[in-house]
């Protein structure tokens, strides 16, 4: 497929961490929201929670789609501190990242916990967008597969349980290129997502997977990924948060 045509269709997600403020996040959407929707592509921005509602309204009946970074594995209840995929979905999120590496280290999110968000997100119609990747150690032990499969296999459980047809998201991200600069090479990545696709076509039920690549991500090293099949799309961290370095690596 000719580059241009693939850019058209392809998924580039702005996951904004907690590096922008409320106020930053609004005035980020406020000053560049005409040239993001003139860029003409699916672009989805995760800022932090209290950001979704304020940002819904500015992004309403545009082309350019909210997700949230996390949410509770819970429907609702007695769980201080969680966000409900229902609320996400009463605030106009059409998307959801779940099992971030940095949830995992962190909050320390077991590959059931994870399995659990997307279900709940399913229950909502809102597409999980769901993170996987290896560490350096693994990488360096050649792991890789092993460790993914691991990270997968009950997501892929719960969503082929789910009666009704769906999208979701798998994001591949290697740990040790999130935020360092250093990217896996073209044919590394391609036996990667070979592996993924083939694993999804594998499966029965009625859901449309879509695969992303996300680490270090820049609209200089964009073009690379590009000679690797099956990649539908980018999780963007860093470079999401400046607009022009985000427009570089969409246009
Ligand atoms: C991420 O944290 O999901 C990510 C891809 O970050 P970066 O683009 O900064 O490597």
């Amino acid at each position: 497929m000719k580059n241009n045509t693939r850019n058209k269709s392809m998924l580039f997600v702005a996951n904004w961490k907690m590096q922008k403020t409320l106020d930053q996040s609004i005035q980020f959407v406020q000053k560049h929201i005409d040239a993001l929707k003139a860029l003409n592509r699916q672009i989805i921005l995760c800022p932090s929670f209290p950001a979704l509602y304020p940002l819904s309204q500015l992004l309403e009946n545009s082309s350019v789609f909210l997700g949230a970074q996390d949410c509770s594995p819970h429907e609702l209840g007695a769980y201080t501190g969680q966000v409900s995929a229902q609320s996400l979905a009463e605030v106009g999120c059409t998307y959801c990242i779940v099992g971030h590496s940095e949830r995992r280290n962190y909050n320390k999110e077991s590959n059931s916990e994870i399995a659990q968000k997307a279900t709940q997100l399913l229950h909502q119609n809102i597409i999980p967008i769901i993170c996987v990747g290896e560490s350096q150690q693994e990488f360096e032990k050649k792991q890789s597969i092993d460790v993914l499969h691991n990270q997968l296999e009950p997501v892929f459980k719960v969503i082929e349980s789910q009666s009704s047809a769906s999208t979701v998201c798998i994001a591949y991200e290697p740990i040790w290129s999130i935020g360092t600069g250093n990217v896996p090479d073209t044919q590394y990545l391609q036996n990667i997502f070979d592996t993924l696709k083939e694993w999804c076509s594998a499966k029965t039920s009625k859901t449309k997977y879509t695969l992303l690549y996300g680490g270090s991500v820049t609209g200089e090293n964009i073009q690379q990924f590009y000679q690797v099949e099956n990649i539908d799309g980018f999780l963007v961290g860093g470079s999401s948060l400046d607009f022009q370095k985000l427009k570089k690596i969409v246009s």
